[in-house]
């Protein structure tokens, strides 16, 4: 089987954005590639975060993406910062990447704009360490969103690199893009972030995703329930592609189009389907959470198999770089 790769970080509440663009794929693939997911919290260093509650999110991350369905039975699950060889590869990576190419990358840009206080080496080098994830399991494919598509061909790029510079070693690994390209948050602007707080969590009750849907933001031009609406032009009717019945969105449609709803009903409508989704993940997850080493366990062995995997890498490309190993 090919091997893929794919890093989620510790960051806290996992949201409907989340499941819909990544983790559902990743569950898709368990039975066709040997996947190997990281919790990659040496990336999330490069921001501002809470010393008190990274290690509990650390395993909160891997319980939510177990009730979701990412079996490690299946799958090799483990923390980033366990791998040494993480830190060993970006810095070898880092010799052979001009300092220019770094500086063009989008979502240095980005974060450097959101967090001008805080530009760190961490955050410049940030695809680097991406890269060194992804080669130090000759990841072949690395399942990801339409924003992260630069950083893949990074990856490529740096692979490139080094097999013409000290002989072949890695293979270039491919984006395997997301079927959801992005899912909009509540406000109906911005991709849906939990920074942002536009976000339906998945450990939202049924009670909190009714209340945070009734402020979400929908076309601009129903003022009144009276005035007719364009469904393409609301948020809510995209989440509905996601979550309702064809017969649910036809509802939704001709009742926008010709003011025969309310948006209220309509978002209540939303509402119960998604919290018709989320209640067996949320069930999974109160399991899990009552008893953690199930989640503790996972992550030993996943632990275990991914130390194996990068030595025996990190073994052949000292070799191709000539280091001397004793
Ligand atoms: Fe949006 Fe539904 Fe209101 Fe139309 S009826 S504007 S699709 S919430």
């Amino acid at each position: 089987m090919e091997r893929s790769f794919s890093g989620i970080q510790p960051t806290g509440d996992l949201h409907i954005g989340n499941y819909l663009g990544a983790i559902r794929n990743w569950v898709d693939m368990l039975d066709d590639y040997d996947c190997i997911f990281s919790i990659v919290d040496l990336h999330a260093l490069t921001l501002k975060y809470d010393r008190a509650q990274m290690a509990q999110r650390t395993l909160d991350a891997v319980a939510v993406n177990m009730a979701c369905g990412l079996d490690p039975a299946k799958c090799t699950i483990f923390v980033q910062s366990h791998v040494k060889e993480h830190a060993e590869l970006c810095w070898i990576l880092d010799s052979v990447t001009p300092m220019g190419e770094l500086g063009r990358m989008t979502q240095f840009k980005e974060k450097s704009k959101q967090h001008p206080e805080n530009v760190n080496v961490g955050l410049f080098n940030y695809p680097v360490l991406q890269a060194a994830d992804i080669l130090l399991y000759k990841g072949a494919v690395v399942p990801v969103g339409g924003d992260q598509v630069q950083h893949i061909e990074f990856a490529r790029e740096v692979a490139r690199r080094c097999n013409s510079a000290y002989g072949q070693v890695f293979p270039e690994p491919q984006a395997l893009l997301s079927k959801v390209a992005r899912v909009m948050g509540l406000d109906g602007v911005n991709k849906m972030s939990k920074s942002l707080d536009n976000h339906i969590a998945l450990t939202d009750s049924p009670e909190v995703i009714h209340s945070k849907l009734a402020t979400a933001m929908t076309d601009p031009a129903r003022k009144r329930r009276t005035d007719t609406g364009e469904p393409t032009k609301c948020n809510i009717h995209s989440l509905h592609q996601f979550f309702s019945t064809p017969e649910q969105i036809r509802w939704a449609e001709e009742g926008c189009r010709t003011a025969g709803i309310g948006c209220l009903d309509c978002k209540k409508v939303l509402a119960d389907n998604i919290a018709a989704v989320l209640s067996p993940i949320q069930e999974r997850y109160a399991k899990i959470r009552a008893d953690m080493n199930t989640v503790k366990r996972a992550i030993a062995e996943g632990d275990e198999r991914a130390r194996k995997i990068a030595a025996a890498v990190m073994t052949e490309v000292r070799d191709v770089l000539g280091l001397y190993v004793g």
